[in-house]
């Protein structure tokens, strides 16, 4: 089944208890900080209905439609197809999201892999997460990810602090466990549901394995209540801030309020195996979206800068043509390690499709790391008036106007108009409230960076340099890998492979 914009806004009007800005929120879809970003939600949806998206957006299975993105990947044409979806919905909505469902439904894929693991304490468990998967297809929810707690006191385990700081288990009843804590989570207060775990494991012994619980999470459950952040749109006009005004997507701290978690919910309980296994495979799916999203930024960025060094005539000269093509360079290598992760693809532990794990988790790295140093490059190409310029009231007013008129308008072909729509348009990407927080996102969203380095240093063969160097300085067998130096070889990109 595949759910209409319409039914989604019906399922998010609900009893949910939503907070902004000091206020409670009365009706998520309409209020004026979430109806963008709510609309553009209704709109995926409603795309994989339209004719002329249909095809591109859905998969057909016993006669019926099912998203693309929430199909489990067998093959690598599935991933093809996941990324051609991606990238319709981008061209549609004219802009970049992210947290709309297709990048966090992966992260139940991940335990979908994990079910021998689940099995150690309760087979009810694996059942419970193959029927997630199943309901995710046929349902077709709006699913997001919920692993970040506030953490209160690292240094402290949680008992010897507000033991909320960690979200717990705090009691089980037949129906199921109840819960207690708080998740910071984008996009919950206009989602379904939430696949619910632990991110950090200071539970540090059996004691606490109260701490290690995961479950899919009904965003209007009794008890929930979401606290967000103030949002950008409708604080300043569109035209000066079209992306923050169409793009923002809200981030809530989502408080458990000793909430009940049905039995079928429960992913796992009292399981730290279970909970450090979702942990260190978490994103072997979803970072494969998480990624393009940085590449589709990177053309953003690249189309700011280009657009704006024509307008001035200066992309005729070489030192600026070097900065576009750093750019180039940042963007075709995110599109390399996503392409040849799929290229190279490889069967998971539960016979999914897995995009190449070490080519996915370091295309992850190169992706974020040099996010802001990209973000640099393109601001210092759009130079400085995307940071003096007047806003578009000063444009309009008769008299200020004229004078920019004058100023803003380059030659025949680049007036005052398309030159103050490209100069808000670069400073909302790059220089405003909403583009710090975007390259915050970019940075923190899908774990810190010190989790994106120890996913490359889990995933990576490393046992092929090792033999490599053994042979060359002839080490003794003493240090002989299992992997040989063939089989690493082999496991490299190939001319043909793809
Ligand atoms: C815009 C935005 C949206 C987000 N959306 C979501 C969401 O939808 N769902 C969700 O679950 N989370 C979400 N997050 C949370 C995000 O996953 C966390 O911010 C991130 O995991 C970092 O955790 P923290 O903020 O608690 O920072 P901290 O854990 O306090 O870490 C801060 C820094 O301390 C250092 N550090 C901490 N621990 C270690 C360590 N063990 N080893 C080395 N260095 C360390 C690192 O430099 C790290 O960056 C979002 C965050 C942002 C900014």
């Amino acid at each position: 089944m595949i759910r209409s914009g319409s039914e989604y806004l019906a399922s998010i009007r609900d009893d949910r208890v939503v907070f902004i800005n000091g206020e409670r929120v009365k009706d998520v879809p309409t209020h004026p900080m979430f109806k963008p970003i709510v609309d553009i939600r209704a709109k995926i949806y409603d795309l994989q209905h339209a004719a002329s998206t249909r095809d591109v957006m859905t998969y057909r299975d016993a006669g019926e439609n099912f998203a693309i993105g929430v199909k489990l990947p067998r093959s690598q044409s599935d991933w093809w197809d996941k990324r051609r979806a991606v990238n319709t919905v981008f061209n549609e909505i004219g802009g970049v999201v992210t947290r709309v469902g297709d990048e966090t439904v992966g992260e139940m894929w991940s335990l979908f892999d994990g079910q021998d693991v689940l099995n150690e304490v309760d087979s009810q468990f694996s059942e419970n997460i193959r029927n997630h998967i199943d309901r995710v297809v046929q349902a077709d929810p709006f699913h997001v990810s919920a692993n970040t707690d506030p953490k209160g006191d690292r240094s402290k385990p949680p008992q010897e602090q507000d033991p909320d700081m960690l979200l717990h288990v705090v009691k089980e009843t037949d129906e199921g466990i109840v819960v207690r804590g708080a998740k910071f989570e984008t996009a919950a207060p206009y989602a379904n549901q939430a696949f619910t775990k632990p991110t950090i494991a200071n539970w540090g012994n059996e004691a606490y394995s109260d701490y290690a619980v995961g479950f899919i999470c009904d965003l209007s459950a009794s008890g929930i209540k979401m606290i967000c952040r103030t949002g950008f749109a409708g604080r300043s006009p569109v035209a000066d801030y079209p992306l923050a005004n169409r793009f923002d997507e809200i981030d809530s701290l989502v408080i458990f309020d000793n909430v009940l978690i049905p039995w079928e919910n429960v992913l796992f309980y009292r399981h730290t195996r279970a909970a450090a296994f979702i942990r260190a495979t978490l994103h072997r799916y979803s970072a494969f979206a998480f990624v393009q999203r940085n590449l589709a930024f990177a053309d953003l960025m690249i189309g700011a800068a280009l657009w704006n060094v024509r307008q001035t005539g200066l992309d005729k000269q070489p030192a600026v043509q070097e900065k576009l093509a750093k750019l180039a360079v940042y963007r075709e290598g995110i599109n390399a390690h996503l392409t040849a992760a799929v290229a190279l693809a490889e069967i998971s532990p539960g016979g999914l499709h897995m995009p190449n794990q070490s080519l996915l988790y370091t295309g992850r790295v190169h992706a974020c790391s040099q996010c802001h140093e990209m973000v640099h490059i393109a601001r210092e190409l759009c130079g400085g008036q995307i940071c003096v310029t007047p806003d578009s009231a000063a444009f309009e007013d008769p008299e200020s106007g004229a004078w920019l008129q004058k100023y803003y308008t380059v030659n025949e072909d680049w007036i005052a108009d398309d030159r103050r729509r490209l100069l808000a348009f670069a400073r909302d990407l790059l220089n405003s409230d909403y583009a710090g927080h975007r390259l915050t996102f970019q940075l923190f969203a899908q774990s810190p960076p010190f989790a994106h380095l120890g996913a490359v240093y889990r995933n990576f063969g490393w046992d092929g340099p090792l033999e490599f160097v053994k042979n060359s300085a002839e080490l003794s067998d003493g240090v002989c890998s299992e992997r040989t130096l063939d089989g690493w070889l082999e496991s490299q990109p190939h001319p043909d492979a793809g």
